[in-house]
């Protein structure tokens, strides 16, 4: 009955899920381990290995053609290896390696995984039938993936698309990455919080510091609130236009719980496009929320999986492919 199912994996500090996704992107079997907190390397590939042993149990599992890995970043495809910020027991941690050995001679492609949400959204979520889109995680985080030409874009070693570490004020503070006045560091949740405390926001009674206790202060009216959600949408559109200018992107889709802040951060963002998107070609610019739900990662990087693999096919020359507008699982 099913046929060509990639196993996806979609791996972050606090969760790895697992899944075999079909050609329509259903989700036909899922497995979970929490990411083991401060755990070794091992102990973290041992989590992941649990979660493909429980989905190799699935009689599905036959029908699986491919391995599609989305992870916290950095990762660095052509090695195979990972180093998220957020899994210290893993650096330089042969990741690809690893997964081989629970997959049997499936092939493995490994995302960053914003450029693994990219591949979801423009697979089956906001940027669906569009050429050239930017898609971008706002949470604790900043990340994000880029489709150009009608394909997703990973770049040589998986993190194209990586806005929340470009610098959008030439002297701000230091960001954990080593630069400097990064978005990331201006736009984060955690981000936004911390401003907002620094110039006297208090939280309400359920002492709640979160950035979106400082959104629902901001949409009651607060103007502590308000002016911190306004700074972080201005580093947002400044990326963002940063990086339309370069490649003519002509969506930009926004998802992560920062942007669940709703027209909090999307009214003052689209503003500051108008104020840093100016030249002729990006004035079109559309700034939109994400679609896809909390399945975006494995569905991402099935597709991902699927993107990766026909381009580099593409490239090779063995077969012309028709440029495509939407993404597609593997095979
Ligand atoms: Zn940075």
């Amino acid at each position: 009955m099913h046929k060509d199912l990639v196993a996806a994996l979609d791996i972050g500090g606090t969760k790895i899920a697992g899944a075999l996704v079909d050609g329509g992107g259903e989700l036909l079997v899922r497995a979970q381990r929490p990411t083991p907190p401060g755990g070794t390397g091992e102990q973290v590939m041992a989590a992941v290995g649990e979660v493909l042993v429980e989905l190799a149990a699935s009689p599905l599992w036959a029908a699986a053609r491919a391995v599609g890995i989305g992870s916290a970043g950095p990762v660095d495809a052509k090695a195979g290896t990972v180093s998220p910020v957020n899994i210290p027991g893993w650096r330089e941690y042969p990741l690809v390696q690893g997964v081989r050995e629970h997959a049997g001679g499936l092939p493995v492609t490994l995302v960053g995984d914003g450029v693994a949400m990219a591949a979801a959204e423009h697979w089956q979520g906001a940027a669906r039938g569009r050429a050239n889109a930017l898609c971008m995680v706002v949470s604790t985080g900043v990340g994000g993936g880029l489709v150009l030409g009608g394909e997703l874009q990973p770049g040589p070693s998986g993190n194209a698309g990586h806005i929340g570490h470009i610098s959008v004020d030439l002297d701000g503070d230091s960001c954990p990455c080593g630069g400097r006045g990064c978005v990331e560091r201006i736009a984060s949740g955690p981000n936004i919080a911390r401003r907002a405390l620094d110039r006297g926001w208090r939280p309400g009674a359920d002492k709640d510091v979160s950035a979106a206790a400082v959104a629902a202060s901001a949409r009651a009216g607060d103007s502590v609130a308000i002016a911190s959600f306004e700074r972080a949408a201005r580093a947002l559109a400044a990326g963002i236009a940063a990086t339309a200018t370069l490649v003519e992107i002509e969506i930009a889709v926004l998802g992560g719980g920062v942007a669940k802040a709703g027209e909090v951060l999307f009214a003052p963002l689209r503003r500051s496009l108008r104020e840093y998107a100016t030249l002729s070609f990006v004035q079109g610019l559309e700034v939109v929320p994400a679609q896809m739900g909390t399945d975006a990662g494995l569905i991402g990087a099935a597709a991902a999986c699927g993107d990766v693999r026909h381009a580099r096919v593409a490239r090779a020359g063995r077969r012309v492919r028709t440029p495509s507008a939407e993404g597609r699982p593997c095979p």
